[in-house]
């Protein structure tokens, strides 16, 4: 049997396994990931070296947090040969999306609401981990056998809406899916969220995608053009990545469409974290990732309680290790088993929505933009360091920007409203104004969380 078929097979077992066979895995996982960090991270030997030699309960391991281990990344990762000056580097070009850093490490970045822009890399065995868990769970909880019969109706044609330009998740790993067997360049297309919904419109008619992913705001702009009869596609599945899903999001674009649609839970720290099993729950992959929901004091949060954050464990990389890591969503643990009979343990994510912007056009019609896209090009500019875009009216839009040292706060700002208008103007909104606000990314006073798009007149 191969590495990846016992792999597989491993997957397959923990899926069925009790919880106390689980949580050994678990236990064997972690004690050899700390043992790795320790011996081949400067940080994480600093930060354990009180504890002691030998195996440490989970529990008595301290958090970490996203802004110390970015600071500190060269001394953070395992291999000295990664240094965060040739990561961001390698990650500026645009066609190293999808290709991998030092030729073993997949690079992703993230749009992430925290305001701390973020490199991660993902090494080979987490990546073998991340393809057994999608053959072995996601993709049968996904795809029932109706839906595959319609999926290779439709040519088994994928397309994807995802950010493009940067190693965001979703377009890195379609990329990486081509690169490895250019054959797949037929069935799999990436199209880019930044695109005019009118391009995008015509791009999937032409493609008549069997599947469909992207942004849930995305989706969502998608799923309306279908009602309106604009668009005219037919996927059998549509899924859902990086944003939460809201029942009402779910609802629209089922019926838009009279698709299956699957929600996933990752993160660029870990693809994969949870998987829809179509029974209303997302069960955590929790023979490769330990998910601790905690309260503003990082206790841990009963099931059934809304957690304030939650820490998040990944035993697969050994390159970042990412141990006991505020990763910042809310969730709720379930209480009771779910009715698909996992013994997975499953949880509802409650964090990470944005509203739909929607913009009046001269000729009074009503555009709507997901947000994501937008803020992912204001990113992009050079000196960005955090951006926060607020909807004043229907017909104005404020920049809010932190930058990063170095860089001309007003040109940055010049810079960054200039694209944003330029991107409006190509979906027919050239009248709307666009302007950088004196004032910094503000965060929720409740959650500390920044919300990256803010509709303030409603
Ligand atoms: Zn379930």
């Amino acid at each position: 049997m191969t590495g990846r078929w016992r792999l597989a097979a491993d997957v397959w077992r923990a899926g069925r396994a009790d919880p106390r066979a689980l949580a050994e895995r678990r236990r064997v996982r972690l004690d050899a990931l700390v043992a790795h960090a320790r011996r081949h991270s400067r940080f994480y030997a600093e930060r354990y070296a009180s504890l002691g030699p030998g195996p440490v309960p989970l529990e008595r391991l301290p958090v970490v947090t996203k802004a110390e281990l970015m600071a500190r990344f060269d001394d953070w990762v395992t291999d000295p040969e990664v240094t965060r000056r040739g990561v961001a580097e390698f990650a500026a070009d645009p066609e190293h999306v999808g290709r991998e850093y030092l030729g073993r490490y997949l690079v992703l970045t993230t749009s992430g609401t925290t305001g701390i822009p973020a490199l991660f890399l993902q090494d080979r065995p987490a990546l073998d981990v991340l393809e057994a868990l999608t053959l072995v769970r996601v993709a049968p909880g996904m795809l029932a056998p109706r839906t595959v019969v319609a999926v290779l109706r439709g040519g088994g044609r994928a397309a994807a809406v995802w950010a493009t330009g940067r190693p965001y998740g979703g377009a890195s790993l379609l990329r990486r899916q081509i690169h490895r067997r250019p054959s797949r360049a037929k069935r799999l297309r990436l199209f880019s969220a930044l695109d005019p919904v009118e391009e995008l419109v015509a791009g999937l008619t032409a493609f008549r995608p069997a599947m469909l992913s992207g942004y849930a705001t995305v989706l969502a702009v998608l799923a309306r053009e279908q009602r309106e009869g604009r668009l005219d596609i037919h996927p059998a599945l549509v899924n859902n990545g990086g944003e939460t899903l809201t029942p009402d999001t779910r609802r629209l674009i089922e019926s838009a469409f009279g698709a299956r649609v699957s929600d996933g839970y990752g993160a660029s720290e870990m693809i994969m974290i949870a998987y829809d099993c179509g029974h209303g729950s997302k069960h955590v992959h929790a023979d490769w990732a330990i998910l601790e929901p905690v309260d503003a004091d990082l206790r841990p949060v009963a099931p059934g309680e809304r957690s304030t954050t939650v820490l998040l464990t990944v035993l697969a990389n050994r390159v970042q290790p990412v141990i006991r890591y505020d990763l910042g969503d809310a969730v709720v643990l379930r209480p009771d088993p779910c009715p698909c009979g996992s013994r997975l343990p499953a949880i509802d994510v409650v964090g990470r929505t944005n509203d739909v912007l929607h913009f009046a056009a001269p000729d009074g019609r009503d555009v709507a933009m997901a947000p994501l896209p937008l803020v992912t090009l204001v990113e992009a500019v050079p000196g960005v360091r955090s951006v926060q875009l607020v909807q004043t009216t229907p017909t104005a839009v404020e920049v809010r920007l932190d930058t990063l040292p170095g860089h001309d706060r007003t040109q940055v700002g010049d810079d960054a409203s200039a694209r944003l208008h330029a991107h409006l103007t190509r979906h027919g909104l050239a009248a709307v104004e666009v302007t950088p606000a004196e004032g910094h990314p503000e965060r929720d006073p409740r959650s500390g969380k920044l919300r990256q798009v803010l509709v303030g007149h409603r």
